[in-house]
């Protein structure tokens, strides 16, 4: 069975799980939790970097962090991961969702400028496959009705728009560590936050409201209760195996690339002769192979070759049902039709890539798809 992902799970990871055991101390905010922010803060421009225990709570942090208050209006894809949306959701927020670009599922920054306006909270770009969103005119946009961006930066780590880093462009970025991303812990997130002026509070409210991270740094005599928190911190078990990941961030993502490039190589005659679409990335970014996916023609022939493949034991998902049509927020929905991201919903399919996965088995991946549309495969 070829599985859609496999963890990379490297045996020098359990030498570093060890050492956080008999360090002692296995809760937030350890050795390994210090290693992995510095680490990330030194290879991402400097940003304040917290662990989170899952991207979905490093956006309800973020969401905290703007202040939504009920009715504010946050703009986001609708062609996302629920928990973009259910990080402002619990906040109260009026959610505002727009489509994707027509040949790319990551939201169109022209259609984020019909609906911004001077309620809008938050922009939240999603960077689909870790392929960037058009940054600028998000930017722009925000500085002219004063709102903060959050990037959900779930699938972006390593990626780039412009050269400058993902996560790093907006006010505060969130990550996943999640064992389907590129780098992971299991279950796992950070929160990157650029400006010194939201640090402080961040720091508090990861740390359940309270001033705890400043005592420890001796700024502050005692610490208690400050502002509203939760608990964001992963144990520092989580945070060593993370490091394991970490420090093989480069391999790791060439490995990935190699496959990337191994697909698009070998499924480009189908594009050529029309049987499907390709991912693509415009100029302004760099990706770090996150996902290999394809676009087929209707819902019909994604049924027919998910169905086709797992006869040949080949396991291919598809994911994100449009959220403006879902059953929690069709109510909801101001009806703006989102043609573009029910077209992704319907008829994209992604195909597996993990770091362990073998050429041999990729191979058989690509002959079965070949042999779908009818066509010999030079590598079967
Ligand atoms: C994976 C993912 C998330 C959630 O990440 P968790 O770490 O599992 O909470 C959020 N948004 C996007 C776009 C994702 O791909």
């Amino acid at each position: 069975m070829i599985p859609f992902n496999r963890p990379f799970l490297p045996d020098r990871a359990i030498g570093y799980i060890a050492e956080a055991y008999r360090s002692g101390k296995v809760s937030g905010d350890g050795l390994f939790t210090k290693r992995c922010e510095a680490f990330l803060s030194a290879r991402y421009g400097s940003r304040r970097m917290l662990l989170t225990t899952s991207c979905t709570t490093a956006l309800e942090l973020a969401s905290l962090l703007c202040r939504i208050q009920p009715g504010d209006e946050v703009i986001l894809p609708s062609f996302t991961f629920v928990s973009t949306a259910n990080a402002f959701a619990l906040r109260g927020a009026k959610l505002v969702f727009v489509d994707s670009l027509p040949d790319h599922p990551n939201m169109d920054p022209a259609r984020v400028a019909e609906v911004v306006s001077p309620k809008t909270r938050a922009i939240v770009p999603v960077h689909y496959a870790g392929v960037a969103v058009d940054m600028n005119p998000i930017l722009q946009m925000a500085r002219e009705v004063g709102a903060l961006v959050v990037e959900d930066a779930a699938q972006a780590i390593e990626a780039r728009y412009q050269g400058m880093p993902l996560g790093t462009l907006g006010d505060f970025g969130a990550f996943s560590f999640h064992e389907t991303k590129n780098i992971h812990c299991g279950e796992g997130g950070m929160l990157a936050i650029r400006d010194a002026e939201h640090v402080g509070r961040a720091e508090i409210l990861w740390e359940k409201g309270t001033n705890r991270s400043a005592f420890f740094r001796g700024e502050t005599a005692k610490y208690g209760w400050v502002d509203v928190g939760s608990s964001f911190l992963p144990s520092d078990i989580l945070a060593a195996l993370l490091w394991s990941q970490l420090e093989a961030v480069q391999a790791i993502t060439a490995r990935r690339f190699r496959l990337w490039e191994r697909y698009f190589d070998a499924l480009e005659p189908l594009r050529r002769a029309g049987c499907l679409e390709l991912p693509t990335v415009p100029p302004f970014a760099s990706h770090n192979s996150h996902c290999f996916y394809l676009v087929l023609p209707d819902e019909r022939a994604r049924s027919q070759l998910i169905e086709h493949l797992k006869r040949r034991d080949i396991l291919a998902v598809f994911h994100y049902q449009s959220l403006h049509a879902s059953a929690y927020f069709a109510d909801k929905h101001d009806g703006r039709l989102m043609p573009h991201a029910d077209r992704f919903s319907d008829c994209l399919l992604r195909l597996p890539l993990f770091h362990d996965f073998r050429d041999e088995e990729q191979d058989r991946v690509i002959g079965a798809i070949h042999g779908f549309f009818g066509i010999e495969s030079r590598s079967a």
